[in-house]
């Protein structure tokens, strides 16, 4: 069997894999977040390394397996999070940051306005944006007292959630990171492969903080600190969004993968380049595998699952988020029905922050029904626009969409999306793909799998969805939908000045 540790945002969780891919034991528990200031989101990392042992014990005991049973460990995690501790001590110096933080805000617009976002989107495909961990790093340094003179005596390690864990499994032997989540932390030459000491300067970070940069698939070091796992090796690690990737088996081109949850995240394999955006997207590490980087292209949607949430707190239409499926069953058209769920602004390729949600096109004839579908039609044409951005930026013809995620279990969603996308979309009989992604790399680490086509074989689908509508339909539809996002742009500075 092997192991998969998968740290998230708000849980964490242990699955144990058996050699077909299939699920033997999971066990899922949720940990504290804190919200000491308006845009400020932290974690504590002692709380995250206690609920991610305590799931790996819980998912242990439910099978009665021992160590000896578990060939590997495989680990993925929320990306970007960023954790300073005492090299000597081991404790952390301040709580995580999370991603969702925004409180650097306006330094990267400082470093902006010095003219160095070009600098920064070359070197690790990613924007200057308060959501990747240099800026984060920067703050700590800044704001949290002696850290800065601390770190300049070489006594500070810096680490992204995989950094952390991986200290902590190993009992502080390992300080190490890997290709995908490095290339999160706008300190990390893409092309390279290398930290970029230029990027480390102009965040005046000291390179005595780093971790040492690994593949996705090797044999990093034994276990040593979950006592029920002493000596089982850990091999394998990713970001949550690659290791679902790789999860889906989306290692050719002209497959992706999109994550239905909270929001979207899609990705795109381009193989061996990285392919810079010209569409607002970000350019990353899919993984590295020997010797061998392979890239993709990103996108993020901010709403989607989100929206759904809306509609079942904000506006009541429904009790749980599964019964939208229903309700927008109810009609087979929006009746002229259009919402922008810009509730935090739009983002690729629109890059609006003061775009606002929207709903259009209601008339006395407008129900619940139309809405739900609305919503659901929504969520579909952000993820087109995205995909049609990575085609533009990569030259690659889409062939088929993966699917993963909380919100793909509706049917109907996964229908409009294949009809507004022009291609089939697939959802697999494993939704768990992040964390069996993790297990792909760690199997492949010890030889449990023999390569990638054994793996690949592996990948089983569930259901398809094939287009169906008729295109006038969907042309109809997305006049609509690009109306609709004109009229939702600069909501919040053309009306509240
Ligand atoms: P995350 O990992 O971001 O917390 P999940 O993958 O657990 O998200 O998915 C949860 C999200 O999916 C929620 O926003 C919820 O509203 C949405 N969701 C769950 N089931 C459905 C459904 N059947 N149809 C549409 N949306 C759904």
């Amino acid at each position: 069997m092997i192991l998969s540790l998968d740290q998230g945002t708000s849980s964490s969780r242990a699955i144990i894999f058996d050699h077909n891919g299939g699920i033997v034991a999971r066990a899922q528990q949720e940990f504290p977040q804190y919200f000491p200031a308006p845009g400020w989101v932290e974690h504590d990392p002692e709380e995250i390394w206690t609920s991610q042992s305590q799931v790996v014990a819980a998912a242990m005991d439910q099978t009665g397996l021992r160590a000896s049973d578990i060939a590997a460990v495989g680990l993925t995690n929320q990306r970007e999070t960023t954790i300073l501790w005492d090299r000597a001590t081991g404790h952390p110096l301040y709580r995580a940051i999370v991603w969702q933080d925004r409180r650097t805000s306006p330094l990267c617009q400082a470093l902006q306005e010095q003219g160095l976002e070009e600098l920064f989107r070359r070197r690790t495909g990613l924007r200057l944006d308060p959501y990747f961990s240099g800026t984060k790093i920067r703050w700590l340094l800044d704001h949290v007292e002696g850290l800065r003179a601390k770190a300049n005596r070489g006594e500070v390690a810096f680490g992204t959630v995989d950094s952390w864990l991986t200290w902590k499994l190993t009992g502080g032997r390992l300080h190490i990171t890997d290709a995908t989540n490095a290339s999160r932390t706008l300190l990390y030459n893409i092309h390279t492969g290398a930290w970029d000491d230029e990027l480390l300067q102009a965040l005046d970070i000291p390179p005595s903080l780093l971790p040492e940069v690994r593949s996705n698939s090797e044999i990093y070091g034994p276990i040593i600190g979950l006592p029920g796992l002493a000596g089982v090796p850990l091999a394998g690690m990713a970001g949550d969004q690659h290791a679902a990737l790789f999860g889906q088996a989306c290692t050719e081109t002209g497959l992706a993968k999109n994550t239905y949850g909270t929001g979207c995240f899609v990705l795109m394999p381009t193989g061996p380049h990285a392919v810079p955006s010209r569409h607002g997207l970000i350019t990353t590490v899919a993984w590295k595998i020997g010797d061998r980087t392979e890239y993709a292209l990103e996108g993020s949607i901010f709403v989607a699952g989100a929206l759904i949430q809306w509609l079942r707190d904000g506006l009541g239409i429904i009790q749980t988020a599964p019964e939208v499926e229903a309700l927008a069953q109810q009609v087979e058209t929006t009746g002229g029905v259009a919402v922008v769920p810009a509730f935090v602004g739009l983002g690729a390729p629109h890059w609006d922050p003061h775009a606002r949600g929207t709903i259009l096109g209601i008339t006395r004839g407008t129900g619940a029904p139309h809405i739900a579908r609305a919503c659901l039609e929504a969520i579909a044409w952000q993820v087109v626009e995205v995909l049609e951005a990575m085609e533009a930026d990569s030259g690659i013809a889409l062939k088929e969409l993966r699917v993963d995620g909380g919100a793909c279990s509706n049917n109907l969603l996964l229908q409009i999306q294949a009809d507004f996308l022009g291609h089939p979309v697939a959802r697999p009989t494993t939704t768990e793909t992040t964390a069996l992604g993790a297990a792909f790399l760690a199997g492949l680490a010890v030889g449990f799998w023999r390569d990638r086509a054994e793996i690949t074989a592996l990948w089983k689908l569930d259901r398809p969805f094939k287009p169906t509508r008729p295109r006038e339909a969907v042309d109809l539809s997305r006049r609509r939908w690009l109306a609709a996002i004109k009229r939702a742009q600069g909501w919040e500075t053309d009306s509240c000045p």
